[in-house]
């Protein structure tokens, strides 16, 4: 018979338990409460949240279509306030009983709070769920925030709102940082590398009290006299089981809930998994052993046979740009010998911990490559003596070989890749050979790389040596080879961090070269150019060919040029230009494009500036007719001739092609407007498409004619030539702000779902308001014409690379 399941904290233990119940279809009638009011998301990526590295929707890991598609009654928001272990009985926060034939207490840990003068001041926070980082993320530039505890979440509360411009002080109370996972020497270099992210750090500092002003924190007061004002106070000073609730219900309860090896507690029906657990004396604050805690008492729950047994731990810091990992017992000792490593120029610093010759403990800061390899001979109490001398080099060192792979490749089965989720190589192989190909089916068919992500290098290299050949390098992969930052992180970083140069860049992102590289310099160039448009100076040494030279390159060396003709429209003046021009340079070909304009096709390099120059001087500009920018707005005659037009079209396309033009994006934009849908500016192919309708405007976006052909989708109808115009502009803003370059529009928006173009440039008005202000803002800078500048300028037209022939058209 179907037995009654009550889950108490929808937590990362639980949301991993109730995971493994529905993929092994446990006959469960199974209620969730939880008092957050939430469901199961990814705790430990909050701190990728506070930074802006990540959004909320990016860390659920159990949304609402899962819950409903598992069958589970989820009660979110709803604290379980009693339990009757006689009646088997819980008593939820609004009064109502529930009967349960089996419970699992999976309530966490509380945050500790000092109980200093001024703990309960308002502004005095922990840092434990979405609530507090939402406070924090919410502080604006400037604000002042004292952060009590130099540990790893202290540390990383501080570092993700130093990022967000906040003015941080850590204050920790012994003589470095993190002194339980960290020795001295690792603690400095963390500690200089917080300081330049711009961090204050007080160590040695003893609090003494948290001053208040109307009942709001003022200053962190410590006992030395030192006052640090702080609009904001986080305390991080460490974590304690929540165990009131199994207390009061008479369950065994030490410093957690007692628990024995099947994660049962002192009552047969009631198991407890989690920070809320106390297990052989031990107490847990990292989530690998909560995970196989999780498996365990979802076994125990289905009457299968199964251990937890504690294993050796490891920590990592998720803050960017400081590299740091810690595992095992570092402490000195009478038959303890150390192996050190020092590079101070690149910042590297590794220490190995040796006793009988086994490596007992490891602290790497810097460069953390080889810290699972490590980690496994910590685990497997592996003998080290024929590899001592090399052995601080690490794997690749050993048997003399270099290949990254190998190292990879000579771990056991049974070797830990995600620490997170205790899943082996072995695992990972296995669900290749049942056809995973890329990370994201590892992700989801084995969970590995699918929490901290820390290990995703590893398994990508698991990938790599299993598959040979056939892997592909993912398609999120690093921008280049400069950084392992994907263009998406980087887009965000450069926001969240405020970076406004590419110098900037390469220093605080950690590129691996001095200045780029052809590949990430465009991109770079781009990403700040759109995103700081007045801060920002354009590198014309950080553009492709096309757009360096304001002219494309044929593949005999030639140029062409293609003066602007708004809205494809021209006159006699500046046909007579055009005809000059190419007199007058020998232009051997004339052609009418696809998009309405002429060009001068077959004209030398030497002859661009003067040509340039003379069609200026006749009011004709261009430059960008080849660039990652708006290209043309093809029309129809619309109203002015045709029998069937609407609306004035022809008009539409001139005022958005002098509207746009100049603005920069991650790869070329067309445009068509036709006068009624007979569309014979066949708009329905193009980045965004205008259909002229009785009652109005048809704006569609994300079609394409070229090696892709696609369709434009409808993105709104509109009754007025304003709201086209405004909904356009967004929608270019829109895909300006968060594409990655060289996306097209229409590989964009099926990356991020047309719905939510939708909601954000046609359902929210005051976002569209916004969005339409920074394209203003951008091109008071940019719109300008390329061609008037560089007339005069004969030289300079080296390109960067010309990897991106644009296709003569
Ligand atoms: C910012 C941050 C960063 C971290 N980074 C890392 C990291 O990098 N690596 C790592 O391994 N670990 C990290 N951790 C620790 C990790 O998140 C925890 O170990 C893990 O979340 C604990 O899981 P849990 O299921 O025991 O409890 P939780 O995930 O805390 O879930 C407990 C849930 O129970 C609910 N609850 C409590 N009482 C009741 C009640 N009476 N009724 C109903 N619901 C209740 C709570 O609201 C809570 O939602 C981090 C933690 C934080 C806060
Ligand atoms: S699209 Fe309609 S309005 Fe425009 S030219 Fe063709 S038939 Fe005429």
């Amino acid at each position: 018979m179907t037995q009654k399941l009550i889950v108490i904290g929808a937590g990362m233990a639980t949301g991993r338990m109730l995971e493994t119940l529905v993929e092994q279809h446990a006959d469960f009638d199974i209620t969730l409460f939880n008092a957050e009011p939430r469901g199961n998301y990814n705790r430990i990526m909050l701190s990728p949240v506070l930074s802006g590295e990540k959004t909320y929707a990016e860390i659920v890991t159990h949304d609402d279509d899962w819950y409903t598609a598992s069958g589970i009654t989820c009660r979110f928001g709803e604290r379980i306030a009693g339990i009757n272990t006689a009646a088997k009985t819980v008593t939820a926060e609004n009064g109502d009983v529930l009967e349960y034939d089996k419970l699992v207490f999976g309530t966490g840990s509380n945050p500790f709070m000092i109980p200093l003068p001024g703990h309960d001041l308002e502004g005095v926070i922990a840092y434990r769920d979405l609530e507090d980082t939402q406070r924090m993320m919410d502080l604006g530039e400037g604000n002042k925030v004292v952060v009590i505890g130099g540990g790893l979440l202290g540390l990383e509360a501080a570092a993700g709102m130093a990022a967000r411009g906040v003015d941080v002080t850590v204050v920790h109370i012994m003589d470095h940082l993190m002194e339980r996972q960290l020795d001295e020497a690792a603690g400095y270099l963390l500690r200089r590398a917080l300081v330049d992210k711009g961090i204050t750090v007080k160590c040695a500092a003893n609090s003494k009290e948290i001053l208040g002003e109307k009942g709001k924190v003022r200053a962190l007061l410590l006992d030395d006299g030192t006052e640090l004002p702080c609009d904001l106070l986080v305390m991080a000073v460490g974590i304690r089981p929540n165990i009131k609730l199994a207390t009061e219900a008479g369950l065994a309860v030490g410093k957690g809930i007692h628990v024995d090896d099947q994660m049962v507690t002192s009552d047969a029906d009631i198991l407890a998994v989690g920070e809320c657990v106390e297990h052989q004396g031990a107490i847990f604050g990292l989530v690998a052993p909560l995970y196989d805690q999780a498996k365990v008492a979802a076994q125990t729950l289905m009457g299968q046979e199964a251990a937890f047994v504690q294993k050796e731990l490891s920590t990592k810091l998720k803050v960017t740009g400081c590299d740091l990992f810690s595992a095992g017992d570092f402490a000195e000792g009478e038959t303890r010998e150390d192996i050190v490593f020092r590079d101070p120029a690149r910042g590297v610093y590794k220490r190995l911990v040796l006793e009988n010759n086994v490596v007992v403990g490891a602290v790497f800061y810097g460069d953390t490559t080889d810290s699972n390899w490590f980690f496994g001979l910590i685990r497997d109490k592996t003998d080290i003596s024929d590899m001592r001398e090399t052995l601080i080099f690490g794997p690749n060192m050993q048997g003399g070989e270099v290949d990254p792979l190998q190292a990879v490749a000579a771990l056991p089965a049974d070797a830990e890749i995600c620490g997170c989720n205790g899943i082996c190589k072995g695992q990972i192989v296995e669900a290749i050979e049942g056809g995973a190909t890329t990370l994201a089916d590892i992700k989801a068919g084995t969970k590995a790389s699918g929490s901290c992500g820390t290990c995703t290098g590893l398994v990508e290299q698991v990938l790599a040596v299993t598959l040979g050949d056939d892997f592909v390098v993912p398609a999120a992969a690093s921008v280049c080879g400069c950084t392992e930052l994907t263009h998406e992180d980087v887009r965000r970083l450069i926001k969240s961090q405020g970076l406004k140069s590419q110098d900037a860049v390469w220093q605080q992102l950690a590129w691996s070269t001095p200045n780029g590289c052809h590949v990430c310099r465009p991109a770079i160039n781009y990403y700040l150019i759109a995103d700081w448009p007045l801060e920002y100076q354009d590198d014309p040494q950080s553009r492709f060919v096309n757009e360096r030279n304001h002219a494309n390159i044929q593949k005999d060396g030639t140029y062409s040029v293609v003066p602007r003709m708004w809205g494809g429209i021209t006159t006699p003046d500046e046909l007579r230009a055009i005809a000059d021009a190419a007199d007058k340079y020998n232009v051997p070909t004339v052609k009418v494009t696809g998009g309405q304009r002429i060009d001068l096709l077959g004209v030398r390099k030497e002859d661009l500036p003067a040509m340039w120059y003379d069609l200026n001087k006749a009011g004709m500009v261009s430059g960008h007719a080849y660039s990652k920018g708006l290209r043309t707005v093809k029309t129809c005659v619309g109203t002015d001739h045709c029998r069937f037009g609407t609306q004035d079209s022809t008009g539409l396309g001139i005022k958005l092609e002098k509207l746009l033009w100049g603005s920069w994006t991650p790869h070329k934009v067309k445009l068509g407007v036709s006068g009624c849908p007979r569309n014979c500016a066949e708009a329905t192919c193009k980045d965004v498409g205008i259909i002229c309708v009785d009652s109005g405007y048809e704006v569609s976006v994300a079609g394409a004619a070229g090696m892709d052909v696609r369709e434009t989708e409808l993105l709104a109808k509109v009754p007025t030539e304003e709201e086209a115009i405004a909904v356009t502009t967004a929608y270019i803003q829109i895909y300006r702000e968060n594409a990655k370059y060289l996306d097209r529009g229409y590989k964009w928006v099926a990356k991020v779902g047309l719905d939510w173009v939708k909601e954000q440039v046609v359902d929210d008005l005051e976002n569209r308001a916004a969005l339409v202000a920074r394209f203003e803002l951008s091109q008071s800078i940019y719109r300008n014409d390329p061609w008037a500048e560089h007339a005069a300028k004969a030289d300079a037209y080296q390109p960067l690379a010309d990897l991106t022939l644009e296709a003569a058209e």
